[in-house]
């Protein structure tokens, strides 16, 4: 991902304002034979930490010198704790992030009201499965164009997620309560994701990890049926929730300036 078009330095920088943390968070692209040396870094610098993203998710692990249980269980991690005595914990915030989103539109939402439908089989739908089966779903349907993949993300998960053929989408989503799209359709600059409604029950929520545009196609056309719509926002605020109690020992809150301020980069 290209960073300078991350929205973290927003929301950690408005936090670290609004606490009266004496810090500052900023951006700093690192290559791909960098990274040990900017990990290393981190602890000479007496960080606090550091936000991993795109590509350098995975290359990272291996220089932790912990991983959380939810690390080790997305095989990623996307936050880099430094202790105090310098010892380095990898996170991965990203499944709490999309649970809370949900949980910000309706508190008691739950992950067992239904069979949830998950599209796409990347880094994103690894992390809304795994967290989907710790908030207590009982059906997953795992459909991606490449099946192969969905296949792979499936092996070792609980034996609720089931893999779908991709051609069979309409068909899985009846009954569902939910549908997730993880894929990259419907991103600014992509065709939007190939997928009618018709079959999906009145009241299913439908969420898209996309927040470039905040209206997806998709979203649209749940919207203009009647459905919970639910866009990648929350999940890319919420996520750094725990990271920034992590570093800074305040769990911050989020507000409708935060909002307001990373809706006004789009
Ligand atoms: P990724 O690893 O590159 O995965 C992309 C997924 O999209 C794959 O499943 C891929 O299927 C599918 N796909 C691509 N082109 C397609 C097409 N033409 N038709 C059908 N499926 C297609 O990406 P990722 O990191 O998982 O991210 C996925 C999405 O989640 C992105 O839109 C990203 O912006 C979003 N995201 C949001 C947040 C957030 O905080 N809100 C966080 C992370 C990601 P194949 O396997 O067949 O290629």
């Amino acid at each position: 991902m290209p960073i300078y078009q991350s929205r973290s330095p927003i929301i950690h920088n408005y936090w670290i304002k609004a606490y009266g943390i004496n810090g500052a968070y900023g951006h700093f692209p690192v290559q791909p034979d960098n990274v040990a040396d900017a990990i290393r870094g981190l602890r000479a610098l007496g960080l606090a930490g550091c936000n991993i993203t795109l590509p350098h998710k995975l290359a990272a692990m291996p220089l932790m010198d912990t991983l959380t249980p939810m690390a080790k269980r997305m095989g990623a991690i996307n936050c880099i704790v430094v202790g105090e005595d310098g010892h380095l914990t990898g996170h991965n915030n990203d499944g709490f992030g999309y649970i809370q989103s949900l949980r910000d539109e309706d508190p008691n939402w739950r992950a067992d009201k239904g069979p949830i439908v998950v599209l796409g089989a990347g880094g994103a739908a690894r992390a809304v499965v795994i967290a989907l089966i710790e908030a207590g779903a009982t059906s997953v349907r795992l459909l991606n164009r490449t099946r192969t993949t969905a296949e792979r993300l499936a092996e070792g998960l609980a034996p609720i997620v089931e893999v779908h053929e991709w051609s069979q989408r309409q068909e899985a989503l009846r009954g569902a309560a939910l549908l997730v799209n993880a894929t990259s359709q419907g991103m600014y600059g992509q065709e939007p994701l190939d997928i009618q409604l018709d079959t999906l029950p009145a009241d299913a929520w439908v969420s898209d990890l996309i927040y470039v545009p905040l209206e997806t196609p998709l979203l649209a056309a749940a919207q203009a049926r009647g459905h919970r719509a639910v866009n990648g926002l929350g999940m890319l605020i919420n996520q750094a929730i725990p990271a920034f109690e992590a570093w800074f020992g305040v769990r911050p809150h989020v507000t409708p300036e935060l909002k307001q301020q990373i809706l006004a980069t789009f």
